[in-house]
């Protein structure tokens, strides 16, 4: 197949420096591109005088996954989302899980060109809840991820932003006012671990998360990898846990996940499930609701319980709910109110995880198709 050419979209948030480059405002690095120069995340290139975004309209592939994949746990549980991505990064993890989408450099891992409304026409075809920009960071590719959400909301369809929240106040307002979800990432609680591990900074992801618990009605959920030896001590996961505890409340859910050795962090071990459940236990004796434990099966940890009688509200085993205790968003023993978009049941996706061309399914590679 040949790989669609790159876009010319004009791009927004940037500005002209005396020196003839441009500075990009989107995220926290302003990188200054002579003429053309292409940004750290790759897509975004100063081409005669203009900022152009290189990815508008192409996509990665698209998959049907479950809602709970993102992670969210609160919004929607067990409906299906139409997951995609494009190429690039504005971060430079040392232990990427998806690092062959987000450090391609080349057009040729963009293989299906996609127009808003073609996704969102797909989306309702396939039946899907809502859309999700993952796989690599919506941020980097902003103009396009708002107007597939602007088309998603006229066709009914949720708009849902998987990112690592390093944007600046500039792009902040505008790109959120067209979410109506989200999964954050806080990568680890000290900016030396930004720094070191992921070639950024700890407070403008901090700023993105106050922002949206204070100046947006959002519905969003944090999600922590948890490395070995890296951002995993008792100490941090206390202050982490009393930051998240004043500054985002009780109700905001948090996901602590298992890291896999990858791309440039090999030398460490996967995460044990006991390191999981410690960091659980650590973030709800702060007064946290809603922490769960992630890519593991853990029955307790994968699950929703209500915080006020102890009743197991959603029973969880990793993508797969079982048992619905919930009256809309009530505790159906005793009527308390569970923080998050719920319906009447259950969507009834499971672990599906079904890559689609915007057409047509694509034939399983396994019967199943269970996300990995
Ligand atoms: S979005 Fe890309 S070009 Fe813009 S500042 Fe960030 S890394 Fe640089």
């Amino acid at each position: 197949m040949t790989a669609p050419a790159q876009s010319e979209y004009a791009a927004r948030w940037w500005a002209p420096l005396r020196d003839g480059r441009l500075e990009c405002r989107l995220c926290p690095r302003h990188c200054k591109l002579s003429a053309g120069q292409r940004g750290f995340c790759f897509v975004r290139q100063n081409v005669g005088g203009r900022m152009i975004l290189t990815t508008y309209g192409r996509s990665s592939g698209f998959c049907i996954d479950p809602i709970e994949k993102k992670p969210l746990h609160h919004f929607h549980p067990g409906t299906s989302v139409l997951s995609f991505g494009t190429a690039g990064c504005n971060l430079g993890c040392r232990f990427c899980q998806n690092w062959n989408i987000s450090k391609a450099r080349k057009f040729d891992r963009l293989a299906d060109e996609a127009l808003p409304e073609t996704i969102a026409a797909a989306a309702r075809r396939f039946g899907c809840r809502s859309v999700a920009f993952t796989y690599n960071d919506p941020v980097i590719f902003a103009e396009y991820a708002m107007d597939v959400a602007d088309a998603c909301r006229e066709a009914g369809v949720a708009a849902v932003a998987v990112t690592a929240g390093y944007m600046t106040e500039d792009s902040r307002p505008e790109f959120y006012r067209h979410m109506d979800a989200a999964n954050v990432d806080l990568k680890g609680f000290t900016e030396e671990f930004y720094h070191r591990n992921c070639y950024g900074a700890l407070a403008p992801v901090l700023d993105t998360l106050k922002f949206l618990r204070h100046e947006t009605s959002v519905w969003f959920e944090v999600t922590t990898l948890l490395i070995p030896g890296e951002n995993d001590s008792e100490a941090e996961l206390e202050r982490a846990s009393d930051w998240f505890a004043a500054q985002l409340g009780p109700d905001v859910p948090w996901h602590f996940t298992a890291f896999h050795p990858d791309y440039k962090m090999r030398d460490k071990p996967p995460t044990s499930p006991a390191t999981l459940t410690r960091a659980r236990t650590i973030a709800r004796a702060k007064g946290l609701r809603y922490v769960y434990t992630g890519n593991v099966h853990d029955h307790e940890g994968n699950s929703t319980w209500c915080p006020r009688c102890g009743q197991r509200v959603i029973e969880r085993d990793w993508y797969v709910l079982a048992k619905w205790k919930l009256k809309q968003n009530r505790c159906a023993a005793c009527d308390f109110g569970i923080a998050g978009h719920f319906d009447a049941q259950y969507g009834n996706w499971g672990a599906r995880c079904v890559p689609i061309r915007l057409n047509w399914i694509l034939p399983p590679k396994s019967p199943q198709q269970v996300c990995s």
